[in-house]
């Protein structure tokens, strides 16, 4: 059966481009990157070309790119590593309910280290307060962290706003923009933001690579001790071919973006036309807007989603019921209660995320089987009743 693929913001496919300019360094080009003589040369150069290519892609300098293990571990060093690099500042910090759980829970282990953080209100859209933010903001604040756009109903926070207020009471500001990177241009100096999180496997790169801006002169704590790598912030030999991976993939991916982006907008546009004419009792979650290009996120009427993705699946599509991290977890999305729905709602929930490689055709199918599924669900529903 053939696969379609709708869950991009868990995850993508790497790029044939991706795989062809990284084979030489799991190969031939083994060399450590510290070493003096030419092969570690060589891995130190590709790794330089990779900053640069990252660096380009949000207009920041190269030496202000670390690389990391994944976007988790870029949102630990960003939050935890600037927290205790600053504690004598002050110890209050702002996020907001909808981060993921990378920044959540990074959060929660600052508390229970005596960190006070706010945790902002988001509008039904999924919109940060902003009164909310500007109120909570005390002599003691640091950091605030939001993300750029949200994994579960794609929503884009007013960044620029946020990026001013922080500069204007002289927070600094970090941003988890690991489902921005590829879908909205960055531009970290026009947007005042200090601190960035990427994870190479939400753009067409390998899992298992990140990376994380940090503004020069922003002092923070390595979290993990050992070698110097990374200007002595982050101990281990570097992942060099996964890093060349990432660097190819950001290049890639802006050098495309207003195809890739047209195209994302259009089949989701019609995903969620075709979806309004053929099913009855749907609610579109997130802002239409301000929204990532390739996401959908709808609820449907009567149907668990665990097994709306279980049918899905027995017909080779995948998608997802709101967040990747939750399907062990049969409680409703922190996002889609933070948004205000229901939980019965919240619980009915897919999400469908479109990539590069989509059809018109597999949102067709993707469509058909939807409608299959939910009118026979609708019967098994009224023949229970009678
Ligand atoms: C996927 C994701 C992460 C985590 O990235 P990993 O590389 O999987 O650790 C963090 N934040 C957001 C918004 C994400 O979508």
């Amino acid at each position: 059966m053939k696969v379609r693929y709708f869950d991009h913001a868990a995850t993508t496919p790497v790029r044939e481009e991706v795989i062809k300019e990284m084979i030489p360094y799991f190969g031939v080009e083994y060399g450590n990157a510290s070493v003096m003589y030419s092969l570690g040369r060589n891995a130190k150069r590709a790794m330089d070309i990779a900053r640069r290519r990252v660096s380009n892609a949000i207009n920041c300098e190269a030496n202000e790119i670390y690389f990391t293990s994944c976007g988790s571990e870029s949102d630990n060093l960003a939050i935890k590593g600037f927290a205790y690099a600053n504690k004598n500042k002050g110890n209050h910090i702002i996020t907001s309910k909808i981060e993921h759980h990378a920044v959540l829970d990074t959060c929660k282990t600052l508390e229970r280290k005596g960190f006070k953080v706010t945790y902002l209100n988001v509008d039904k859209k999924g919109i940060v307060d902003l009164n909310q933010l500007i109120n909570s903001i005390s002599k003691d604040t640091i950091l605030i962290s939001i993300m750029f756009a949200n994994n579960e109903i794609g929503t884009i926070e007013p960044i620029r706003e946020i990026g001013k207020i922080a500069k204007e009471n002289n927070i600094v500001f970090h941003t988890d923009a690991v489902q921005a990177i590829g879908n909205v241009k960055i531009d970290v100096q026009k947007l005042n933001i200090d601190m960035l999180s990427m994870s190479g496997h939400k753009f067409y790169a390998p899992k298992g690579v990140g990376a994380l801006y940090v503004k020069e002169g922003i002092n923070f704590e390595k979290l993990q001790d050992g070698g110097e790598q990374e200007k002595n912030k982050r101990a281990g030999t570097e992942n060099v071919a996964e890093i060349v991976g990432l660097g190819k993939a950001i290049e890639l991916i802006y050098s495309e973006f207003n195809e890739y982006n047209k195209k994302l907008k259009s089949l989701r546009d019609y995903y969620i036309s075709e979806v309004e004419k053929n099913i009855d009792g749907i609610k579109i979650n997130g802002d239409l807007e301000n929204r990532l290009a390739g996401n959908a996120n709808i609820s449907f009427k009567d149907i668990d989603g665990a097994e709306l993705l279980f049918k899905l699946d027995e017909k080779g599509i995948c998608a997802s019921a709101g967040s990747a991290c939750s399907t062990q977890n049969p409680m409703p999305s922190h996002v889609l209660t933070a948004i205000g729905l229901e939980q019965e709602l919240a619980n009915s929930t897919l999400r469908v995320s479109i990539g590069k490689d989509n059809s018109k055709e597999d949102v067709d199918y993707l469509v058909n089987t939807l409608k299959k599924i939910i009118n026979e669900n609708k019967r098994k529903i009224e023949k229970n009743k009678a």
